[in-house]
């Protein structure tokens, strides 16, 4: 980009938008996309075929030989298969070609993606089919397709086909609450996303001498550095010219591709830093977060740099989270969540609040589970990151009215009487400043719910599709009970202040890493799971299945392949980190402290000689002898261990859990003091005040 003018022009050059489709398919074809799009209508071949052609002429105009289908698949990462577009039309010449059906529909091998048990051995293929609610862009030279991936029997193998249910479903249960408030005109309720994304910048060279980092993403030793984030000179600090260069970069880049980059800042730990994009609807939200995600990797390579997506690359300094910041809004542009003006906006506004809190109340195991993996596991309930309990954060000011109507206690701005909904008008509920509550895992700010638990790496698709469906099961009760009310006001008030009173627990406004609330929130029979493996078999609990099934959104089937796979996924990642663990100790550590303890021994023979009593270098000599057998000792228990996982997974994932990740912490405890008594130049890879500190 020459200059900030041309920003308008820059932004989404690389997607066939609504813009592009608009100048480049006929009217008819634009016509029936916009319906299909806005209606759910499906598509008829001939307009897929124009569609197909233009996509491809403007793609080729843009530099592109190749197209792909780009899916999202159960990994939580994106996959892509390049086609070219040429095509043979004899004599040895080609022409470039791309059909409405190739479009439409894809089908790569999918015997190599995880299916959970989905799909059958004999029956490998998978398919993959065209998403026309999310554009198409150019990536690398390729026209990429955002597509969603099935089995041959239709089962979903990817993250995009249930989010686009939940979607659809929380949107149905949604117009059917507003048609009672009398709402004639909203077709469609959007959920809409907006991902706050952390991540860290260190110098590619530190990297590339670190094993851990290289196959892990986090470094498995390292001791605390002198300095780490205690001065909190960080946060929001000047940033710094190379790491502004990348930020420019990168949003140049996302801004190319049509994701809404907005804010860049420092984080908390040094090298952290934040991109979040202005929301939009989750599934565009969704394809664009994976999106910015690949860009910061390609963007930092270039840089010299390298972007580290872990929940925890360095010990004892902050992790990296992901704020998931959701809200429903009407196709009108009305955000449902947002306190109105009037009475009855207001009834309504405490209506679905007053969903929303029930149904984290009664899934709060389930929403834990969707942010439940190896990584995030460093973060939740580290004091650092939300607490693993669940629970709601709403502010002084909206707490005071749920109070009031739970108690039936007089509100300050209606005078004497209770607050009677539906009657009387809310007071204003300012948009929160997000410091008082930074502790809370789902905080109310002002007109949305910022779910805190995601780790940095993740999909957000698995947390927006539960907060969809969670939604959509309140919204169905309370429609259900609504419609047949005989008289809608009384109804609405009872069935509001009792939901506010059975779901109360959920609410807590205090901070959430005091110890105090843990026990508190047992005492409220809130769930706290702190661990993958104790988080994981909400996803097969019956009432959990049940609600998805009921909705649609994963047959009993598909939420067991998913449970499958992340209960594996667990296992072989703490398998990497171990095996990588006993390599780097191996290889590495062991080599190098007995090295330097050999020297050690050395010069003080021959400093002794010369009547030196050698004291330094005889007790370093001797401590770092000793720690060096118990570093070995440990590391030979984690390789024993090792060779000792139960073959059943969910076995496999608690030995894992509460063995290899115990041996683990040993081996390190030994490692990281070793670190501190060698001598830098023996070390043999950077410390943490090297990859740090390095700008
Ligand atoms: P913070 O103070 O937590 O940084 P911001 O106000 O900057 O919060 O917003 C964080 C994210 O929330 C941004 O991505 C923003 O676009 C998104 N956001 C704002 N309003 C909504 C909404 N109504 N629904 C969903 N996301 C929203
Ligand atoms: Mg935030």
């Amino acid at each position: 980009m020459s200059t900030p003018e041309k920003l308008p022009e820059l932004f989404g050059s690389m997607v066939f938008n609504e813009d592009t489709m608009q100048q480049r398919l006929s009217p008819a074809s634009y016509k029936a996309w916009k319906k299909c799009i806005t209606e759910g209508t499906s598509l008829d071949i001939s307009i897929a075929n124009e569609i197909a052609e233009a996509m491809k002429q403007w793609a080729v105009e843009n530099g592109c030989t190749h197209f792909t289908h780009w899916f999202q698949p159960m990994t939580g990462v994106t996959a892509e298969k390049h086609d070219s577009f040429i095509s043979p039309v004899g004599g040895g010449k080609v022409i470039l070609e791309f059909s409405g059906k190739e479009l439409v529909r894809g089908e790569p091998d999918a015997s190599s993606f995880p299916s959970g048990g989905l799909r059958a051995t004999f029956e490998a293929r998978g398919y993959t089919a065209w998403d026309p609610t999310s554009f198409a862009f150019i990536k690398d030279g390729s026209l990429c397709i955002p597509t969603i991936f099935c089995s041959y029997s239709g089962e979903a193998l990817d993250k995009k086909m249930p989010l686009l249910r939940s979607m659809d479903q929380v949107s149905r249960q949604a117009v059917r609450i507003l048609r009672l408030f009398g709402d004639t005109e909203t077709k469609r309720v959007v959920a809409q996303v907006g991902p706050e994304q952390e991540y860290f910048l260190i110098d590619k060279e530190d990297y590339a001498k670190r094993e851990d980092l290289k196959l892990t993403g986090r470094t498995l030793f390292g001791a605390k550095p002198p300095k780490g984030q205690e001065l909190e000179d960080h946060y929001f600090g000047a940033i710094r010219p190379r790491v502004a260069a990348f930020m420019k970069d990168l949003d140049e880049e996302l801004w190319k591709l049509g994701v809404l980059s907005k804010t860049k800042h420092n984080e908390v730990a040094p090298c952290q830093h934040e991109m979040a994009p202005i929301f939009s609807d989750a599934n565009s939200a969704c394809d664009s977060n994976q999106l910015a995600m690949e860009m910061m990797k390609k963007v930092a390579d270039k840089h010299g740099l390298v972007c580290l997506l872990h929940e925890k690359p360095f010990a004892g300094v902050n992790g990296s989270g992901k704020h998931d910041n959701w809200s429903l809004a009407t196709d009108t542009g009305k955000n449902l969540f947002k306190p109105g003006s009037t009475p009855s906006q207001n009834a309504q506004f405490l209506l679905f609040l007053a969903a929303f809190i029930k149904g984290v109340d009664e899934y709060q195991d389930f929403l834990r589970a969707t942010v439940a993996f190896a990584g995030n596991d460093h973060r939740l309930g580290a004091q650092e990151a939300p607490p693993a309990v669940l629970s709601i954060f709403l502010g002084d000011d909206l707490n005071a009215v749920v109070e009031s109507i739970i108690k039936g206690t007089p509100y300050k701005d209606t005078g004497k009487r209770t607050l009677e909904i539906g009657v009387d008008v809310l007071p204003s509920i300012p948009q929160d400043n997000t410091d008082r509550n930074r502790t809370s895992p789902m905080a109310f700010t002002g007109n949305k719910f910022e779910f805190r638990m995601l780790g940095s790496s993740q999909s957000i698709s698995g947390p927006n599709i539960a907060l969809n469906t969670i939604m959509s099961e309140q919204l169905e009760q309370f429609a259900d009970k609504l419609e047949k009310a005989k008289d809608f006001q009384s109804e609405l008030q009872k069935l509001i202040k009792k939901t506010l009173t059975d779901h109360q627990r959920i609410i807590f406004n205090g901070n959430g890493y005091d110890d105090a609330w843990i026990a508190e929130a047992e005492k409220r029979g809130l769930c706290n799971l702190t661990s993958t493996a104790d988080a994981l078999p909400a996803y097969i609990a019956k009432k959990n299945v049940d609600l998805f099934a009921k909705h649609g959104i994963y047959t009993q089937s598909e939420v067991q392949a998913r449970y499958e796979i992340h209960v594996e996924n667990y296992t072989t990642v703490i398998g990497i980190e171990a095996a990588t663990m006993i390599d780097m100790i191996k290889h590495e550590i062991l080599p190098a402290v007995s090295g330097y303890a050999t020297d050690l021994c050395e010069r003080a023979d021959s400093k002794s000689a010369m009547g030196v009593a050698c004291k330094y270098e005889k007790t370093t000599a001797t401590a770092i002898g000793k720690l060096t057998d118990t570093l070995m000792d440990a590391c030979d228990k984690l390789e024993k261990d090792l060779g000792k996982i139960p073959a059943d997974a969910k076995k496999a994932m608690d030995y894992s859990h509460k063995t290899i990740v115990a041996d683990m912490v040993k081996a390190r405890a030994a490692a990281d003091e070793l670190e501190t008594m060698t001598a830098k130049e023996y070390w043999p890879f950077p410390v943490y005040s090297d990859m740090l500190f390095y700008m």
